[in-house]
């Protein structure tokens, strides 16, 4: 078969939330970048339904802030209820926003330096200077280093020489779907926030996504065998009541509109990263507990350090070196923030289990946050 040899910068390998982003802003920088994803366009699957204050400001400094989907509109004050205590609080600089849709979005508008290809991967060759990518279709990619951002997905961690190392006290189970009120009309609060803290349930948000519709989000550390997660799949609003009782007097009388999305995590980080001409990031690298609302954080903070502070140093040089990306993932504000994830994930796991504060825990922490190099 012909190859069909595509000359690039740099290769992305996942089109998802991180890989667009960074395909963005470096064609923005007339930087040239080949994204290759598996499916087109991108499934309705359960992943952030929000964006924070903080990851709003790097979105807009990445210049893609706007290509949230639906168009960014601020959630408003919310209310919280806590501990049979309702306050309210500002959540005017937070966005509630349609994951498939938004990267649907920044797939169709990619500037022109920026390409995507739909392919499956057959072949690939990392060296310290050239990095090869052999498509089914018979495209052969050459560019100076690959990012790997395949959202956890696992499937060519081995092509990589990558493993994953997990810790097997961390894991989280998240709920997703959509209600309406049982009238018809619109509900009259922009959002609410239901805490439970026990019974392995850390909280439920609710927040307005237009339509006379509600996006909702429940939080847990159940591990997926957890009996409540079927119960909840069968018994959605019995389930509801039983951990957020109450809850239409708080919002008013609701049905559940969508089916009700489940999704498991367990904590895991990448081996063997320090590798020549490639680079991990995103869910691949490191995952995320969905009730930390970090997972977004941890994206645009790499998208920016990497596309100011180290790709165009790289290209300015012949290759990129086992040390080049040795830097890069020693980057301070990169570590912090991912072990800002990761202890997050500690919290709310030692909030809903008083074992895990005990003294032995705290050690067992110390030594696994060493070993994760953390
Ligand atoms: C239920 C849930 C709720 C969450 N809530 C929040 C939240 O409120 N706030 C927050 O900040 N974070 C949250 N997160 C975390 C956040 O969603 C993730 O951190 C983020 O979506 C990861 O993006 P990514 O680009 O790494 O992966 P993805 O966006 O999943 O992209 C991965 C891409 O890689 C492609 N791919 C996979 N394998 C291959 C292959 N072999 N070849 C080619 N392409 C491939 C896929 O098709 C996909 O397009 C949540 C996560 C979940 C699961």
């Amino acid at each position: 078969m012909t190859l069909n040899l595509i000359d690039t910068d740099i290769s992305i390998v996942g089109a998802g939330f991180a890989g667009c982003i960074i395909a963005h802003k470096l064609a923005s920088m007339n930087i040239s970048c080949t994204l290759i994803d598996r499916k087109d366009p991108f499934p309705d699957i359960f992943r952030a339904e929000k964006v924070e204050p903080e990851q709003a400001r790097l979105l807009k400094s990445l210049g893609v802030f706007d290509y949230l989907s639906p168009s960014p509109t601020p959630v408003g004050t919310i209310k919280l209820f806590k501990k049979g205590i309702t306050s309210d609080f500002d959540a005017s600089k937070q966005y509630g926003f349609r994951y498939s849709d938004t990267v649907n979005n920044l797939r169709s508008l990619l500037p022109v330096k920026a390409k995507l290809i739909v392919d499956k991967i057959d072949d690939i060759r990392t060296s310290t200077c050239t990095q090869e990518i052999k498509l089914s279709s018979g495209k052969l990619i050459k560019s100076k280093l690959i990012i790997l951002a395949s959202g956890g997905n696992g499937s060519l961690l081995k092509s990589f020489g990558l493993r994953r190392r997990y810790q097997a006290s961390l894991h989280s189970l998240s709920f997703g779907f959509d209600i309406e009120k049982t009238d018809g009309t619109n509900f009259d609060i922009n959002g609410f926030n239901y805490y439970n803290e026990s019974d392995g349930v850390d909280y439920l948000t609710a927040f307005n996504i237009g339509n006379n519709t509600m996006r909702v989000n429940v939080f847990t550390q159940w591990q997926k065998d957890n009996p409540s997660v079927s119960a909840f799949r069968e018994n959605s609003m019995q389930t509801i009541e039983k951990y957020f009782p109450k809850l239409s007097d708080h919002i008013g009388e609701y049905k559940i509109i969508s089916k009700v999305q489940v999704f498991p995590t367990s904590f895991y980080r990448l081996k063997n990263i320090y590798q020549a001409g490639m680079i991990v990031v995103g869910d691949e690298l490191q995952s995320v507990s969905p009730a930390t609302g970090t997972g977004l954080s941890k994206i645009v903070t790499e998208a920016d350090r990497l596309t100011e502070h180290y790709i165009p140093k790289w290209l300015a040089n012949e290759c990129v070196t086992s040390y080049d990306v040795w830097k890069y993932y020693h980057d301070k504000e990169k570590s912090t923030m991912e072990r800002h994830s990761k202890n997050a994930w500690h919290y709310y796991r030692n909030m809903l289990n008083p074992k895990y504060k005990s003294f032995k825990y705290k050690i067992i922490d110390r030594l696994n946050n060493y070993y994760f190099k953390l």
